[in-house]
């Protein structure tokens, strides 16, 4: 009994202080799960928003737990942002993107580009040039192809760093996306300072389009001041015609979301890349 009382204690205690209870277990599996291969990479469409064409991929990644089921990147990725898992996933899904993108291109006969979302912690990792440097060589893949999803958070904890990061991966030719454009704390500033080339506005912007007035307004000034910067606009969650129309008729190029492709396992992508080729 009191060794029971102890261990109550010891979970009592990390739940007050960090993840909830549920997740100390989920943690512990993490580490069986990387072992034991149950990590594996969704791709959802990013489409031309008039031509609803392929045009690149974003990589999801996913757990699939022999009992939990599938377990959501909500739930398992700021576990491994903290106990530093991130940077062993994430340099895994970065190289397994750049590989499967090859594969995707070979089926679709055309180019297309594959876009990998970069944690906090990894993107302030010591070792992630290396990592970006590993993952194209491996894959032959052109820096071109490559674009790689960071938030405003993640610029802001220490811009001067960022700003070297970022004009290395410049150099290499991969492109930034402003992942969740709008919804972080950060100034305008930055995009002037770094080399951006895309921002993705977040799907609480789009979520109650076309009714919303204020949504409206924010999806048309960040519209204005990408085309005034020179930057491309994907537009996320998008998941009704309705909105697809308000976003296109308003100068949006790329569309993410349901209405146009969930996301899907490799072979299911590459299903879709090939019906529209031979269609
Ligand atoms: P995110 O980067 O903003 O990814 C977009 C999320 O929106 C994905 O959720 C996607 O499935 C979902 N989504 C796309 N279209 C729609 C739509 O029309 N309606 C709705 N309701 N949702 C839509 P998912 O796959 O659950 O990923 C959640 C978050 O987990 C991602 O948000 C990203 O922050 C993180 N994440 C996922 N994979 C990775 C990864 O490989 N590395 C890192 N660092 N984070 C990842
Ligand atoms: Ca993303
Ligand atoms: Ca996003
Ligand atoms: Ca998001």
């Amino acid at each position: 009994a009191k060794e029971t009382g102890k261990a109550r204690c010891v979970v009592y205690s990390a739940r007050h202080s960090g993840p909830p209870e549920h997740d100390i277990s989920l943690e512990a599996a993490m580490f069986q799960a990387v072992r034991e291969g149950e990590f594996l990479l969704y791709y959802q469409p990013i489409v031309d928003a008039r031509t609803r064409e392929i045009e690149g991929f974003e990589t999801l990644m996913r757990w699939r737990h022999p009992t939990l089921g599938m377990v959501p990147p909500v739930r398992f990725i700021p576990i491994a942002e903290t106990n530093g898992l991130i940077n062993l996933l994430g340099a895994w899904a970065l190289k397994a993107a750049c590989v499967q993108l090859k594969q995707f291109e070979e089926v679709a006969k055309r180019s297309l580009y594959i876009s990998v979302n970069i944690s906090p912690r990894q993107f302030r990792n010591d070792k992630f040039l290396d990592v970006l440097d590993d993952a194209m060589a491996f894959s032959g893949l052109p820096g071109e192809k490559l674009v790689l999803e960071i938030t405003e958070g993640t610029l802001m904890i220490d811009p001067a760093h960022a700003e070297t990061i970022l004009t290395k991966m410049a150099d290499r030719k991969a492109r930034i996306a402003i992942d969740d454009f709008g919804t972080g704390y950060s100034s305008l500033a930055y995009l002037k300072r770094f080399p951006i080339s895309v921002l993705k506005i977040d799907r609480a912007f789009i979520r109650d389009l076309p009714g919303s007035q204020k949504d409206g307004a924010i999806c048309n000034a960040v519209l204005d001041l990408a085309k005034h910067l020179g930057l491309n606009v994907v537009a996320e969650g998008v998941e009704t015609e309705d909105q697809l129309a308000y976003m296109q008729d308003r100068g949006c190029q790329y569309i993410q979301g349901y209405l146009t492709g969930k996301p899907m396992a490799a072979h299911v992508a590459m299903a879709a890349l090939r019906e529209r080729t031979y269609a």
